[in-house]
């Protein structure tokens, strides 16, 4: 008899943001699978629950790993962070089990979580009040060009564009790349906002216009909301105006 996998969005820090239904369905595995530092999040839930740990960039083997307990009748859960169908593990699990003729004997479900864009979102006020992109600038599986040329149509497109995986200390080349292009086509006024450790320990955010982005404080735990040309910054929030008429002046006016 096969099993089951269960690929878990744990949402983007502290437990009480992954959803109810993600933690009833970890009560009902039989192992838990995930990149170090989830299984990390998630320590005080089910401790008695085996788990087995893998490095980054190990996404291929963990997936390999999770369908192999599967077969063999186990109920699996596979832990990302944030949503797991948003630069996550569900897409890689699927993609491997079609290959197998028997793949359809294994259920798999996706649960899923609070991902990056949306947590950023709500603690910048709120930016993605119309259409938006999210473009990751990891170049480890998409050539830098690729991304570069995404990027160009999102702003060309007048999109607010959410920046997955800006920099890290091995990858400076892609953000600085980004920067140059957002500068030159959006203008150094343009608003943008950082959200580093969302719902974790030592959150920080910050609204700030491109040309005082602070490039050297940009690490693989932030991630950028840069606005389109109807966003601004009021009272210290990030807000992109979907375009409702309103005149506060004579609101303020009404109310005196
Ligand atoms: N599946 C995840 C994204 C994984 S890619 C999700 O849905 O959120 C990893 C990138 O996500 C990080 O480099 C960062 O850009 C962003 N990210 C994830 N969690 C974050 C958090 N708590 N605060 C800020 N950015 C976060």
């Amino acid at each position: 008899m096969s099993g089951s996998i269960s690929i878990i969005g744990i949402g983007p820090g502290t437990l009480e943001w992954m959803a109810p239904g993600s933690a009833q369905a970890l009560d009902r595995a039989d192992v838990i699978l995930g990149y170090h530092s989830y299984l990390q999040q998630i320590a005080s839930l089910r401790p008695d629950i085996p788990r087995e740990g893998s490095g980054m960039r190990h996404e291929v083997e963990r997936a390999q790993r999770a369908i192999e307990l599967a077969g063999k009748g186990k109920r699996v859960a596979v832990v990302s962070g944030g949503d797991a169908g948003i630069y996550g593990m569900a897409g890689l699990i699927f993609e491997i089990l079609g290959g197998f003729p028997d793949g359809h004997l294994i259920q798999v479900e996706v649960l899923p979580g609070i991902t990056a864009l949306t947590a950023a979102a709500a603690l910048l006020g709120a930016p993605l009040m119309t259409d938006f992109a999210a473009i990751s600038l990891s170049d480890y599986l998409i050539p830098l060009d690729t991304i570069l040329n995404r990027l160009d149509a999102a702003i060309r497109g007048d999109f607010v564009i959410c920046l997955y995986n800006p920099r890290s200390h091995q990858r400076t080349k892609p953000f600085d790349c980004a920067c140059k292009k957002l500068l030159d086509l959006c203008g150094e006024n343009r608003p943008v906002g950082v959200v580093q450790a969302a719902f974790r320990a030592g959150q920080q955010v910050y609204c700030t216009v491109l040309k005082d982005l602070p490039c050297l404080q940009i690490g693989m735990d932030c991630i950028l909301v840069v606005g389109n040309t109807s966003t601004r910054i009021l009272n210290g929030k990030m807000v992109t105006s979907r375009g409702y008429r309103i005149n506060c002046k004579e609101q303020a006016k009404s109310e005196l």
